[in-house]
């Protein structure tokens, strides 16, 4: 496996070396197209003047006076008539020119090779160091005709700029890929670190630890990776807790069960404490078969959503026939019960809703004082149901409040003790307006009372 950070380097020089081409391409055209005929228009003025200069001395040494131009930053190709010719300056590198020319020249005309100069796309033809890459004047000394052919000397003009641009370069290079080597590592450094803590997320090891303080999306990246670690690891405690708990809810009433079992097996007890016996296992098992049913219905709840059966019902009647389902019970334990649920049609699944309800209202009777008061009502409020239940009973405090729909938590175990329940009804709520888009609100203090308000939407 070739690692992120051998590719971000390779990359990163590979676009280096493709534009510092694409660079030399753009500005060697820029050269043919644009400078191309300002050096030919230039080097042929100094040609010309040069020309001139001869041309009105005729008393002076002509050869020594190029020989002197040579020697300020020019190449240049004397030729005469005859075929004699002569060179001062720095050589040039190819020296075909073709006949043809020279007497081009030697008739007095001027020759353009700068400019005519062949465009080459790796050549820039300002550096070429030919005899065709020189502008050719005629030039006239004591009455003898000569064609003179000349270009810039560049080697002699530019040589410290070479060198300066040349290093210049170099160091260019040189700094930019050390400096990739480098900012790579800082950049591919928290992705190794993520990886790292991936590892042993996977491994089950929660506790991860991610040094990455950056504000770009690396570090957002990795907040987001802690926080889902940290919601991993909640989830996992929950896990287990739920586990546990089970198993304790199941083992208690499992071991009463096998405990009376033992004592009915005693032949002496008296038929009164048989029947004392049966009727406590009786109500363990009862026990039992509550959880097993809201372990089964909150299962399939968190599965999905399709075991819902939405249809339009009365929700005012639902609930008055839940009421009078537990009148007994009501007037068993003195609480007085007051509603108002005028009829009112919504959409959902009835059975769930009625689940619902039945866990509200046998929890206000449960933790309820004696001779308490329970309150229903029922409103509409624009496109939601409002339906409160309100208990003059036990209360919750802050902390109780906030875990009441957590799964088998039941507030200060002291008080409820004696009440039996599982601690799974007010969860298998939630989940059940949850799955109906609908949302659950507590109001409660201790020893006055608690309110339950759910809001679900008509349709
Ligand atoms: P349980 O089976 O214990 O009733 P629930 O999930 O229905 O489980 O309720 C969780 C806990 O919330 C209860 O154990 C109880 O402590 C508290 N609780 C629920 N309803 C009320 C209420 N109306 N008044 C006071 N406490 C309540």
């Amino acid at each position: 496996m070739k690692s992120l950070y051998v590719k971000f380097v390779a990359i990163t020089i590979g676009i280096m070396i493709f534009s510092s081409i694409f660079a030399f391409l753009i500005s060697n055209t820029y050269y043919q197209q644009k400078l191309k005929p300002y050096n030919d228009q230039k080097i042929t003025k100094i040609a010309q003047s040069i020309a001139m200069f001869t041309d009105e001395h005729p008393h002076m040494n002509l050869k020594e006076y190029l020989e002197h131009i040579s020697a300020i930053g020019y190449q240049i190709y004397l030729v005469d008539n005859a075929g004699e010719e002569s060179f001062f300056g720095a050589a040039f590198r190819d020296k075909s020119l073709s006949v043809s020319m020279k007497e081009y020249v030697l008739n007095g005309n001027t020759y353009h090779g700068i400019l005519h100069f062949p465009q080459k796309t790796f050549v820039t033809g300002f550096f070429a160091n030919e005899l065709k890459n020189t502008i050719g004047v005629p030039l006239t000394y004591n009455g003898k005709n000569y064609a003179l052919f000349l270009r810039p000397d560049i080697k002699l003009l530019f040589n410290e700029m070479h060198f300066l641009f040349g290093w210049l370069l170099a160091f260019t290079i040189i700094l930019s890929i050390v400096m990739v080597v480098f900012s790579t590592k800082y950049l591919v450094k928290p992705i190794s670190k993520l990886t790292t803590a991936t590892k042993s997320l996977s491994n089950g090891d929660f506790n991860v630890e991610l040094d990455i303080t950056r504000h770009d999306e690396l570090g957002e990246l990795s907040h987001s990776f802690l926080r889902m670690a940290r919601k991993l690891e909640q989830m996992d405690d929950i896990r287990k807790e739920f586990i546990s708990n089970i198993s304790h809810d199941i083992q208690s009433p499992l071991s009463n069960i096998k405990g009376y079992t033992n004592l009915l097996e005693n032949e002496s007890i008296s038929l009164e404490e048989r029947g004392q016996y049966v009727s406590i296992i009786n109500d363990e098992i009862r026990r039992l078969s509550t959880l097993t049913k809201q372990l089964l219905l909150l299962a399939s709840l968190d599965r999905n959503d399709d075991m819902m059966k939405k249809k339009p019902f009365n929700v005012g009647q639902q609930i008055k026939e839940l009421i009078r389902n537990y009148q007994w019970l009501l007037s068993e334990k003195g609480i007085m019960l007051s509603y108002s649920l005028p009829d009112t049609e919504m959409i959902g699944d009835p059975s769930l809703l009625n689940t619902v309800w039945d866990n509200l209202l046998t929890n206000a009777i449960k933790y309820n004082k004696p001779d308490g008061t329970i309150e229903i009502l029922l409103e509409v409020k624009g496109e939601s149901i409002v339906v409160t239940f309100k208990d003059t009973g036990i209360g919750l405090n802050h902390t109780e409040i906030e875990r009441i729909f957590d799964r088998f938590y039941r507030a200060d175990t002291a008080r409820t003790r004696t009440i039996e329940g599982t601690g799974l009804g007010l969860s298998i709520v939630w989940t059940i307006i949850k799955l109906h888009d609908g949302h659950i609100n507590v109001n409660s203090k201790e020893k006055e009372g608690t309110t339950f308000i759910v809001e679900l939407p008509v349709n």
